[in-house]
């Protein structure tokens, strides 16, 4: 290996401790945490985030000096910390003042949901927006300052592209929600407002755990308010779920999904820990792999005959057969909230937040306009209206968080993850043999393996020869659906 990247490895490696350390400070927060605890580790996080940066911009130098003939893996080490270099390289006053305001925003946001107020929200949205403009003007973009913000999640990915992806999908969704009016897709499931009991949905998610094949000594699985993903380390991977006592297709799905994300991390080359490319190349390639696993196979006929002796020894499915269980977790109704979608109507919900975004950004859109321009979208796209703004403009904690520019990965996910689903040439059978062996390791082969070697877009173009075509997605809706 080239002996600067070498150095900067020997360096990397107090990073990545702290970042270790991070991540397990975060879990704890969600998972474990008395209440009262939230100070003293908010500080703590915040100092070590601060940590991480100096070390950064310490090694921007050396980093700056390579420029010997590299291999691919080194290429990657060197344009993953120019980004994150890149990134910290902000004006110091300008992320003080980022991390002020997105501490404080999702505390007001909560109170105004609770009150169903945008109201309330509205100047941290103001200052929240204002300061993402300041950060694109920094960062420096091509064409459109919402581009400068995609790329911190989705490296490469303009508004040229989603622009292309959210026409197509618009239109073909439309055409498709109309054929399926009427069918046995179409409308509400009596199941959704059946009670479980939770005990007999623990041990069907640990049973889809053990289907899934995680490994128990590199995994574990927990409760938490909001189900997600952790990689502490590639041999410490964790989940969480949460059990709402009715509709159990709810738990289960967010237990497949994040099972999803979790194969990402525990299936990266171990070669890679302790270096920048351990990562995922961007959140829509992570997002990409829950989905997969989520709506492909747990939502296929094959994976619900699979499954279905473990339901029907644990729950009270009465005289639900496999057919009618496979439309419990099919059934497509225009819903308000994005996270109650199904996968049809979902990247509708993406599109209205895709366009409100880049008209913040650019000023055609100004955020006291947004409940009734939220409300006149969900119209056009969806068909219905929000009752109030706790169920429209207020649903997602993303903006207070200060993440613009993240809400499109999610249709990316389900992008590439029917790119992948055409790449499979026996997925139905390997699914309903229970060999979910040979499917974690074409995945492994074809994405996980690689961390963030190569950009989301030479990912796609060396393992699949495609770009973000949003063609399969379609494809696939149509041969299941129709
Ligand atoms: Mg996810």
């Amino acid at each position: 290996m080239n002996e600067k990247i070498e150095e900067i490895l020997r360096e990397y490696r107090k990073i990545e401790s702290l970042s270790h350390a991070q991540r397990v400070l975060h879990w704890d927060l969600e998972v474990m945490m008395p209440e009262g605890g939230i100070d003293h580790r908010s500080e703590s996080l915040a100092t070590l985030e601060i940590m991480q940066r100096d070390l950064y911009l310490r090694l921007s130098e050396k980093v700056n000096s390579v420029n010997d003939s590299l291999d691919d893996i080194e290429k990657g080490i060197i344009r993953n910390l120019k980004r994150t270099i890149r990134y910290y390289s902000l004006p110091e006053d300008l992320i003080k003042r980022i991390e002020k305001v997105t501490t404080k925003s999702p505390v007001i946001w909560r109170e105004a949901r609770k009150k169903s107020d945008f109201s309330i929200f509205e100047p941290s949205l103001r200052e929240i927006i204002s300061l993402s403009k300041e950060v694109a003007e920094k960062l420096g973009y091509d064409k459109h300052p919402y581009n400068a913000l995609m790329d911190l999640y989705e490296e490469g990915f303009t508004v040229d592209d989603a622009d292309l992806v959210f026409s197509k999908i618009l239109s073909e969704t439309s055409r498709i929600m109309r054929r399926i009016e009427g069918s046995n897709f179409s409308g509400n499931h009596p199941l959704e407002k059946k009670r479980y009991s939770k005990k007999a949905m623990e041990k069907v998610n640990r049973e889809m755990i053990r289907i899934l094949g995680m490994p128990e000594k590199r995994f574990r699985m927990d409760v938490s308010a909001h189900p997600f993903t952790i990689g502490i380390s590639i041999d410490d991977v964790r989940i969480t779920t949460r059990y709402e006592g009715k509709n159990f297709k709810s738990t289960l799905f967010s237990t497949i999904h994040e099972s999803g994300h979790a194969i990402y991390e525990l299936q990266k080359d171990p070669s890679l820990a302790w270096t920048p490319v351990s990562r995922a190349p961007s959140l829509g390639f992570h997002e990409s792999q829950s989905r997969f696993f989520e709506n492909i196979v747990g939502r296929s006929r094959d994976f619900v005959h699979l499954i279905y002796p473990i339901l029907r020894d644990n729950l009270p499915l009465e005289s639900y057969n496999e057919e009618d269980i496979y439309y419990y977790f099919n059934n497509v109704h225009p819903s308000p909230i994005r996270v109650d979608a199904d996968e049809i109507t979902y990247n509708l919900h993406i599109a209205l937040r895709y366009e409100i975004e880049k008209g913040l950004l650019d000023g055609r859109i100004d955020a006291k306009d947004l409940p009734s321009l939220w409300n006149s979208f969900m119209e056009k796209y969806l068909g219905i209206e929000p009752k109030n703004d706790a169920e429209g403009v207020l649903q997602d904690i993303h903006w207070s968080q200060g993440s613009i520019g993240y809400f499109p990965t999610y249709t990316l996910g389900n992008i590439i993850s029917s790119i992948i689903r055409y790449s499979f040439k026996n997925l139905n059978e390997l699914i309903r043999e229970g060999n979910l062996v040979e499917i974690r390791d074409y995945l492994r082969q074809k994405v996980h393996r690689y961390g963030s070697i190569y950009s989301p877009k030479e990912l796609l173009r060396l393992s699949f020869n495609e770009g973000y075509n949003p063609d399969y997605l379609i494809k696939y809706f149509e041969e299941k659906f129709f």
